[in-house]
């Protein structure tokens, strides 16, 4: 593709490049990018598949496509010779907001391989007016606003196809929106479909807050992403939304197969599904009913067929987190969903004579999860202990059911927007040193026989610094923080959640700021990062973010312990975000209660940009310890068998840990009378008595030895020779991580695309 930015300029503005202004600029590149990428022809192949997902994390578009494009160097030339920065220009690009966390940003990752390894494979979800929310601090709080990004985007294409989608007493009507998803250098291309309501009214939501009316489904089913479901309205609103979502999907997957030439009974030749956690799993009775109720088919038989062409990925093993609704609730929103659900779950019965352990309805509640198991022909978990987790104990006697069912596709994440996009100074060292290839074999292993080169650490270092400046440019532009140049730099980053245990780094800020304060003054400055959004209703979340936000304000202000010890907690942590603090980052903090975290992919993110790896044995930590070895990672922490044990026992006594004079002073500082004075006492109280009496992720049973741990990483991350060898071979290794290595095994053994 040729790209003349001068005459585009002159053609869309009427004026030269150097003139127009980096908003400009940014619709001008949009303009170019979609009306080529409209040019582009969809990857073709009998089977297609359909990645149906309540999220996709995809991040800003901009940067992403013109490196696709195979542009971006040449954009940049052009830009720069006529006085302009293209960086400048990237951040004008709103993020889309279509996404919450790790979930969606997975999604979204695979969209980009399955594109790249010129797969036949659309998402298909919701297209979200305010996203989840956007997340502001006011009074050391998190605030939630509409995060109203829609009127500032430049991608969505509007799509012939619509639907009608029939609820209890009502219906609605669709419209399609699509954003093209370009592969790495390819001339075909696929697409993101996303769902909207005709009837949406944006007017619904308030200007500073997303509380609206949830009564009013047949305007607000596609404002918000996870709407509040601490009440029954909320709850309701949910299953609305996952049937809107699914039965336009499931319309388009037929529609589709018949357009390709399908007669429906040969429906599994045409289309797979993959259901991207429980969220869609009403796809199930939802292609049964438009078998049976609109193409004639015999109940059986559109059962044989949906049962071949459905499979489920489990992302949780949090039970909170795998969705039960009240059958009532689906007889109010598809009543004729509730009966096929009935008739699924009465089938199962008869077929496997097995009893409610496994059933689909029990007690009047809906188990989306069993009901994807039974009716599926694939369940994979996402890491090699997660899934063995499943297998084990918490899927078992499904397992036992079906035990061919079952297998592990280990996440991955797209080395495309993860190192050439977020880290332009590591991808340039990495061309340098191994040549090209590695942008699509995704493999850098060569980079193992340079582990003595001092040149080539020297360089990598070089490019560590690099991303470090970047990143403190990003803190100081959008966050007002500034950052000391020599600081280690310390990061957690992901959903604010219990189990990932950010009150434990925030124990571990306690006890350093205590230390500091007796008198033993660290090498050089420590920063500590956090960022994360809070669920609206997660009450102890919030506390948590409350604490953080204390603590930072709290540091900051003190003159002997600010100029070692520094807490930034990043406001609307996001995939800009993150692409700009991951690459800088020296320690990757990975600290979930093990057995816990399923995979996680910020870990794969980190490692690949050279980050090292404070962990406990949890999710893919396991296999990133497995490849990198002892001497490249630092675990902690019990264990995920023991901490099974203790559950099933009921054996962890929370203030027994509490009362460990080590452990209590850390916990009591929580509640000083000059944080109750300068903060929220009520969370602050809150938050102190969870931890001293309840715990329930456990962040006492390991706070010692984590402490113990990341006083060891601090001392080494002093011999800077071995470090630098740590972080090469780190890097080194991540080409296990690629999601295009995920997106193969997916096809190999479960799309056979
Ligand atoms: C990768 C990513 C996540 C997932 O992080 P985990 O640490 O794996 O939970 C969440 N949010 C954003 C913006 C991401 O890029």
């Amino acid at each position: 593709m040729k790209i003349d930015l001068e005459a585009r300029s002159q053609e869309k503005y009427g004026r030269p490049l150097a003139e127009l202004d980096d908003s400009a600029i940014c619709a001008m590149l949009e303009d170019i990018v979609r009306e080529h990428a409209a040019t582009m022809p969809l990857n073709e192949g009998k089977r297609r598949l359909y990645y149906l997902s309540a999220e996709f994390l995809i991040g800003r578009l901009l940067t992403n496509n013109l490196i696709e494009l195979g542009v971006y160097d040449d954009v940049k030339a052009q830009l720069a010779s006529a006085g302009h920065d293209l960086g400048a220009v990237e951040a004008r690009e709103v993020e889309p907001s279509l996404g919450n966390g790790g979930l969606g940003r997975l999604a979204a990752c695979f969209l980009d391989s399955i594109a790249t390894l010129g797969l036949p494979g659309d998402g298909v979800g919701l297209n979200y007016h305010y996203g989840l929310f956007h997340q502001r601090f006011v009074d050391l709080q998190q605030a939630a606003e509409p995060d109203g990004w829609l009127d500032r985007q430049d991608w969505l294409v509007r799509d012939e196809k619509a639907y009608t989608v029939e609820f209890g007493g009502f219906s609605v009507k669709s419209r399609l929106y699509d954003i093209d998803v370009l592969g790495y250098v390819r001339t075909t291309k696929n697409r993101l479909r996303l769902f909207d309501l005709e009837s949406v009214d944006d007017s619904l939501v308030p200007v500073n807050s997303i509380d609206f009316d949830k009564g009013e489904l047949a305007k607000n089913l596609t404002l918000f992403l996870y709407p509040d479901d601490s009440d029954d309205a909320g709850r309701l609103l949910r299953v609305y939304q996952e049937y809107f979502m699914v039965s336009n999907a499931a319309q388009l997957i037929l529609d589709e197969a018949m357009e390709r030439g399908s007669n429906l009974h040969d429906l599994p030749d045409y289309a797979v599904v993959q259901i991207n956690d429980t969220h869609p799993s009403m796809v199930i009775p939802e292609l049964v009913r438009l078998l049976v109720d609109v193409h004639g088919f015999e109940f059986d038989e559109a059962v044989s067929v949906v049962r071949r062409m459905v499979a489920y990925t489990n992302h949780t093993i949090l039970a909170e987190a795998l969705e039960k609704w009240p059958l009532e609730s689906l007889k109010t929103v598809a009543p004729r969903i509730a009966e096929i659900v009935i008739k699924l779950d009465e089938l199962e019965r008869a077929e496997n004579g097995s009893d409610d352990a496994v059933a689909i309805v029990r007690d009047g509640v809906v188990h989306m999860a069993h009901m994807a198991i039974h009716y599926g022909f694939s369940i994979n978990g996402v890491a090699a202990l997660h899934t063995k987790i499943l297998e084990d104990t918490e899927l078992h006697p499904f397992y036992e059911l079906y035990p061919e069912k079952f297998s592990n596709k280990t996440n991955g994440i797209t080395f495309r927007r993860w190192i050439m996009d977020a880290n332009p100074a590591l991808s340039g060292v990495l061309d340098d040193v191994l040549g090209t290839d590695w942008r699509t074999s995704c493999d850098l292993s060569g980079l193992l026989a340079f582990k003595d080169d001092d040149a080539v650490l020297a360089r990598l270092d070089n490019a560590k610094t690099q991303a470090k400046a970047s990143m403190r440019e990003f803190l100081w532009e959008t966050q007002g923080v500034r950052i000391p140049e020599d600081a280690i730099i310390d990061v957690q980053v992901k959903r604010i959640h219990e189990y990932k245990r950010q009150q434990m780094l925030a124990l571990y800020i306690i006890w350093k700021y205590l230390d500091i304060k007796n008198g033993n003054i660290p090498a050089r400055p420590l920063t500590i990062i956090f960022g994360g959004k809070a669920a609206p209703a997660y009450t102890i979340a919030q506390d948590i973010i409350h604490l953080i936000l204390l603590l930072s304000r709290w540091i900051a202000a003190d003159p002997v312990v600010s100029p070692y010890l520094q807490v930034v907690m990043i406001e609307n942590y996001n995939v800009s975000a993150a692409e700009r603090v991951i690459p800088a980052a020296d320690i990757s903090e990975q600290i979930s209660l093990a057995s816990k975290e399923a995979s996680g992919t910020s870990n794969m993110k980190f490692m690949l940009n050279g980050a090292v790896t404070l962990c406990t044995l949890d999710g893919a930590n396991v296999e990133i310890a497995d490849l990198v070895g002892d001497e490249n990672i630092y675990t902690f922490g019990t264990s995920s068998k023991e901490v099974e044990r203790l559950y099933a026992e009921h054996a962890y006594d929370a203030h027994a840990h509490y009362l460990r004079p080590g452990v209590k002073l850390l916990v009591d500082f929580i509640t000083n009378p000059a944080f109750l004075a300068l903060g929220n006492a009520e969370r602050l109280h809150r938050l102190h008595d969870d931890m001293a009496w309840k715990d329930w992720f456990m962040a006492l049973l390991d706070i010692e030895e984590y402490i113990q741990k990341k006083e060891q990483v601090l001392a080494d991350y002093e011999n800077r020779d071995a470090w630098r060898k740590k972080s090469l071979v780190n890097i080194a290794k991540a080409g296990a991580f690629s999601s295009d290595r995920t997106i193969r095994q997916y096809n190999e053994d479960i799309w056979h695309l």
